[in-house]
């Protein structure tokens, strides 16, 4: 752009000087050679022709060329008043010579011309191409710069998931996924929300099945009843089992805190998420079929429940007595802040078998809880019961359970327990929640009398 404005300003001064300057010169050296022309024609005379030839050369425009013709004019006239014939032969000559020079000038000049425009020509080829590539660079440029954003987002994904590991544990879930939209998406107080109940964000989500941004409470005709401090609102739904679980959602005191790739990436989050929580959704239920616990082999808590049901019926119909006991591990909890919560799991693994070579054939032992055991004792009554609970209670506090440690040797722990039994008959129960109900009171009476004992359910 610049060049071609510069050739411009290059012709325009070339064109004054060929249609002023040109003629007001060869106007003046006409004016010389006329006075001179008298005097000597050798040189006067060549002197106008190598003039008419630069005019003719150089400008071509009207000045010139009717200067030229004054020119020829004059020459012709001049030639004939030459007196000296010798004299003519020199100017013709000189001449023939000039006008020899011109034409290979001329000659030289248009194949320069021609040489020049193919340059031209060359380089306006060279420069569409350079245009070309230079955007086909830019377009390169973006696509590399998209790449690399998707990249980005990608990793974060990876880092998002490696965050949440294998975690089936719902409240869990829930504290993590808060965290973890904070530190993916930054400033903003994060939360994860399984009712909508009081939420009005939470409602309208739910009732329209879409994601949410809210640049203004205050200005947003949809929440302008809303009474909130915060102004920034942004939040995507979860689903679980196909279903509306709840949302995930960001709040911020300050307006336009949030923007559409914030979106994209709470999008990704969610729905990561949902599959977390799907998962829990899958193992509860998968637990609840299951028989025997993974951990301790022990009858599962659903399977203990209604093996209860079975055998409280049986042993109404047959008039015979039973008992429930439940086991509970004496501040378990400060085990695992010790030794860690797979030590913990070791414990409770070594106690499942203890339990299991103790009790009698005919008792059903489960895992009832985290650290608590349940044991269904056939024909037994509280008597017997309390004999058979009891040896079981000091069994387990003589007992020394080993851990895994860094050394060479385990560690040696000491554990005790607490546990509550109740009896069938005596209160007229009739469904099992009403006796594991009893069963879990006396442990609570156990538990508030000391621990490490052993304590019947007494109205
Ligand atoms: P208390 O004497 O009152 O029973 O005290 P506690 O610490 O045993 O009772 P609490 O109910 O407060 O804690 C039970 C602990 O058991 C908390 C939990 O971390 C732990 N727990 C539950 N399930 C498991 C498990 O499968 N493995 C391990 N290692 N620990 C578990
Ligand atoms: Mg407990
Ligand atoms: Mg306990």
């Amino acid at each position: 752009m610049k060049e071609t404005e510069d050739k411009k300003d290059g012709d325009s001064i070339l064109d004054i000087l060929t249609s002023v300057g040109l003629p007001v010169i060869s106007g003046a050296l006409f004016i010389v050679w006329f006075i001179n022309f008298p005097k000597d024609p050798v040189i006067a005379f060549p002197l106008i022709l190598t003039l008419v030839l630069v005019l003719y050369a150089f400008s071509g425009n009207v000045y010139s060329g009717i200067l030229a013709c004054f020119s020829i004019v004059a020459a012709i006239i001049g030639l004939i008043f030459i007196e000296d014939s010798s004299q003519i032969v020199y100017v013709l000559a000189e001449c023939a010579l000039i006008v020899g020079f011109y034409f290979v000038f001329d000659m030289y000049r248009e194949r320069y011309n021609a040489m020049k425009n193919a340059k031209s020509e060359e380089y306006e080829t060279l420069d569409r191409e350079i245009a070309i590539k230079d955007s086909e660079l830019m377009e390169n440029k973006k696509r590399t710069a998209a790449m690399q954003q998707q990249m980005r987002n990608f990793q974060q994904i990876g880092r998002m998931l490696q965050t949440f590991q294998v975690s089936l544990d719902e409240k869990e879930i829930i504290a993590k996924t808060g965290d973890i939209a904070g530190q993916f998406i930054g400033s903003g107080n994060w939360k994860l929300k399984k009712s909508v109940h009081g939420d009005v964000f939470a409602k309208y989500i739910k009732d329209t099945g879409l994601p949410l941004i809210v640049t203004d409470v205050s200005k947003d005709r949809r929440f302008e009843f809303v009474k909130n401090r915060y102004l920034s609102v942004i939040a995507v739904p979860i689903e679980v089992n196909g279903n509306f679980w709840g949302i995930i959602k960001g709040t911020s005191y300050k307006a336009n805190n949030f923007n559409d790739s914030d979106l994209r990436l709470l999008s990704i989050l969610s729905g990561i998420a949902s599959t977390v929580l799907n998962n829990v959704h899958l193992y509860k239920k998968v637990s609840e079929l299951a028989i025997t616990d993974g951990l301790t082999g022990l009858f599962t808590q659903s399977y203990f429940k209604e093996r209860l049901r079975e055998e409280i019926n049986r042993s109404r119909s047959n008039k015979v007595s039973l008992t429930v006991g439940i086991l509970d591990i004496d501040f378990f909890k400060k085990i695992n802040d010790t030794y860690g919560h797979q030590a913990g799991d070791v414990i409770l693994r070594q106690l499942a078998l203890l339990l299991r070579g103790r009790f009698r054939e005919t008792d059903l032992i489960a895992r009832y809880g985290g650290e608590e055991f349940g044991v269904i004792m056939l024909h037994t009554d509280p008597k017997e019961a309390f004999k058979v609970l009891d040896e079981i209670r000091k069994t387990v506090e003589k007992e020394r359970f080993f851990i895994p440690a860094e050394g060479y040797s385990p560690a040696q722990v000491k554990v005790t327990v607490s546990i509550g039994f109740a009896e069938l008959g005596e209160y007229n129960i009739s469904v099992e929640s009403e006796l594991i109900k009893h069963a879990d009171s006396a442990l609570y009476e156990a538990k508030n009398s000391g621990r490490n004992r052993t304590v019947e359910f007494a109205d």
